[in-house]
């Protein structure tokens, strides 16, 4: 990826969540962006690090360790979160590799999670990941069970940042954005990861605080 096209991606997308943060009456600052990078190599991350992006996204453990030790050795100041869904054997890497962990969403891992935690002594801010929609095959907690999630995630003493959601495909955002919100909110949660490229307005005028934006700011996947 070309600076030039790297800095203009990124000005565009600060430009749109500053537009919609100003809509709703949130202060810009409480909106993180999320450079999702997964697919991408370092020659075409590099850029957008020059264009000043400092928080980065992977969805693979194995993928994010080949390439991020090397870039922020580069760069300090790094943040790098997982958005994708995690298996509980990846559990120590992954606590050892990101700052945040935004696919938690059952038991298992939890206790897997609390485990690599303890024996790391480094607690990455959770996300549990709320299946919003109920979809089967869809990963995410059932929206019924996050009270329950929730109990147990703080009682292992996962430090949860708040909640996470992928919207069904091919419907209008904006009434999970909601939904997710209020069950935030219930729970006492100030955390609201969501909104990808094609939404990520939406989600920050109903609240989102980590928007999770990948093709916008990095072209297609191949
Ligand atoms: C890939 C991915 C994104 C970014 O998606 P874009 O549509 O490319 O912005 C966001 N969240 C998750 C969980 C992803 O896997």
């Amino acid at each position: 990826m070309l600076q030039d096209d790297a800095s203009q991606r990124l000005a565009a997308v600060q430009t749109a969540i500053l537009r919609a943060a100003k809509i709703a009456g949130r202060k810009p600052d409480a909106i993180t962006l999320i450079a999702v990078s997964k697919t991408h190599d370092a020659a075409t991350i590099q850029p957008l690090i020059a264009a000043g992006q400092r928080v980065f996204g992977e969805n693979r453990v194995q993928e994010a360790q080949g390439k991020w030790p090397q870039l922020r050795e580069a760069t300090p100041g790094i943040e790098l979160h997982l958005v994708g869904q995690l298996q509980s054997n990846k559990a120590e890497e992954a606590v050892a590799l990101f700052d945040a962990i935004h696919g938690v969403d059952r038991s298992s891992l939890v206790t897997a999670l609390a485990k690599a935690m303890d024996k790391a002594d480094r607690r990455p801010a959770c996300f549990l990941q709320v299946n919003i929609g109920d979809e089967p095959q869809k990963g995410g907690c059932p929206v019924a069970d996050v009270p329950a999630l929730l109990a147990e995630a703080r009682a292992a003493n996962l430090p949860v940042a708040g909640l996470m959601c992928v919207p069904p495909a091919g419907l209008e955002a904006a009434p999970y954005f909601a939904l997710l919100a209020k069950l935030a909110g219930e729970q006492g949660l100030d955390g609201l990861s969501m909104g990808m490229s094609s939404d990520f307005e939406t989600a920050v005028t109903l609240g989102a605080t980590h928007v999770r934006v990948g093709t916008a700011l990095f072209g297609d996947r191949a």
